[in-house]
């Protein structure tokens, strides 16, 4: 058996200021996965001691998760004193280079120069993308040993070490190990880890709550002798959750809301049509991206200027100058416009302010109105993510509206 040290290092962990989630998520996490966590170490901002305790750490295990200081400031320290230690020479990474620079452009920020430091990635090592933040983790192997770099922030680290972590240390794993994605929409992390509290605490199956782009999602990892026997686990486990979470839950192992979009208009013979204005499109790029869309879907219409809204979907004069383009009155109008042009069986619309910056009038940026337009039902939704993350507010819109349709579409089946 795999033989873990987990350090944890940030001088506000030991100063008592947070508490040590990501040593406790890890424990039960590697655990649950035949990896025999044997010492939890925890070092503050500080380069000799880092080093010495990363030392120490490798002469008695296999592996070594550490978590925190890969940050862009001066007192993140972990990439250079493990990558040294290590031997792996440090060389900046255009790509990530230039993404870093997106992710600053994209919030209407200059990005500091102290941040190209997280570029910096070790030749030879493995880049662990990080979708929720700056810095990418790193997975070290050398001389049969292995250590992983983890971002400090619980809401990085988590999905990391779910995507890139786990696969890394596959040859490390004992036994078969099983592992589902419950997804959900419509409830936040905290919301959803409170509903299934008790089920957190088990030992295997394991469940743990992280959030991605905007979702909530329980993961639920069993450990057996075999597949057969580990499903067996997992099963009454995500029954539990099916009936705790009802319809918040959208599927199993999905990649997104679009397929269960995609899977229930296949199911139920029917067609989609889409009118968009601040997702410019996403929503159709989504429901395209999963193979045998043109079954169910033909057109898609990107009306982002007040004009086109009015002639292509025929949304009345009117309705934009008393109410705005960001208006749960156009967004009706919107869904019900483009079902009318082209037939489909749902019509879905999506109008909103995707920021940085304002619309030019009081509506606060992340505002967004979805709508559903169909021949028994029109449905309209006010979103408000309070941010001004654009490309945050683009995609959380293009999901809720895709639940929408969601949503009516499995109320529909029901009946
Ligand atoms: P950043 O890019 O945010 O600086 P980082 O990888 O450098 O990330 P740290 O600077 O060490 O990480 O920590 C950032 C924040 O992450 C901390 O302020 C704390 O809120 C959280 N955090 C760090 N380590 C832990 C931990 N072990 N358990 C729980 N939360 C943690
Ligand atoms: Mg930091």
């Amino acid at each position: 058996m795999a033989i873990c040290e987990i350090l944890s290092v940030g001088t506000e962990l030991l100063l008592g200021d947070i508490l040590d989630t990501n040593a406790q998520f890890l424990s039960r996490e590697l655990a649950a996965r035949g990896i025999s966590v044997l010492r939890r170490t925890t070092v503050g901002d500080n380069a000799g001691r880092l080093r010495a305790a990363l030392q120490t750490a490798l002469d008695a295990g296999d592996i070594v998760l550490i978590t925190g200081g890969l940050g862009p400031t001066a007192d993140d320290l972990t990439r250079d004193v493990a990558c040294e230690l290590l031997g792996f020479p440090l060389q900046t990474d255009p790509e990530i280079a230039a993404g870093l620079r997106a992710f600053f452009a994209s919030r209407g920020m200059d990005m500091p120069q102290e941040n190209l430091r997280q570029a910096q990635i070790p030749v030879g090592g493995t880049v662990f993308p990080n979708p929720n933040g700056t810095a990418p983790g790193i997975g070290l192997k050398k001389d049969g040993k292995c250590v992983i770099l983890l971002p400090g922030p619980p809401r990085e680290m988590r999905p990391m070490f779910y995507e890139s972590a786990v696969p890394f240390l596959k040859e490390y794993t004992d036994g078969v190990i099983v592992s589902h994605t419950v997804r959900t929409m419509g409830i936040g992390e905290s919301a959803m880890a409170h509903t299934v509290a008790d089920l957190l605490e088990r030992a295997n199956p394991t469940v743990a709550p992280y959030a991605k782009t905007g979702e909530a999602l329980l993961r639920v990892t069993a450990r057996a002798q075999d597949s057969a026997a580990a499903e067996a686990l997992c099963a009454p486990v995500l029954a539990e959750i099916r009936r705790r979470l009802g319809e918040k839950v959208y599927g199993l192992d999905l990649n997104g809301v679009e397929e269960a979009v995609v899977a229930l208009l296949k199911a139920q013979g029917k067609t989609i049509a889409t009118a968009e204005s601040c997702t410019a499109g996403l929503i159709s790029k989504r429901i395209t991206d999963v193979p045998g869309a043109s079954n169910v879907f033909q057109f898609g219409a990107v009306t982002y200027s007040n004009e086109y809204k009015e002639k292509i979907l025929g949304v009345r004069r009117e309705t934009l100058e008393r109410f705005g383009a960001v208006s749960e009155a156009t967004a009706r109008e919107m869904a019900a416009g483009i079902r009318r042009l082209t037939g489909a069986d749902l019509g879905l619309s999506v109008t909103g302010i995707a920021g940085p910056g304002s619309d030019g009038t009081d509506k606060p940026v992340g505002l967004c109105y979805i709508a559903l337009d169909t021949a028994d039902a029109q449905l309209c939704e006010e979103l408000n993510t309070g941010r001004s993350d654009r490309a945050f507010n683009r995609f959380y819109n293009a999901s809720h509206a895709l639940d929408l349709a969601r949503r009516y579409l499995e109320r529909r089946g029901c009946t």
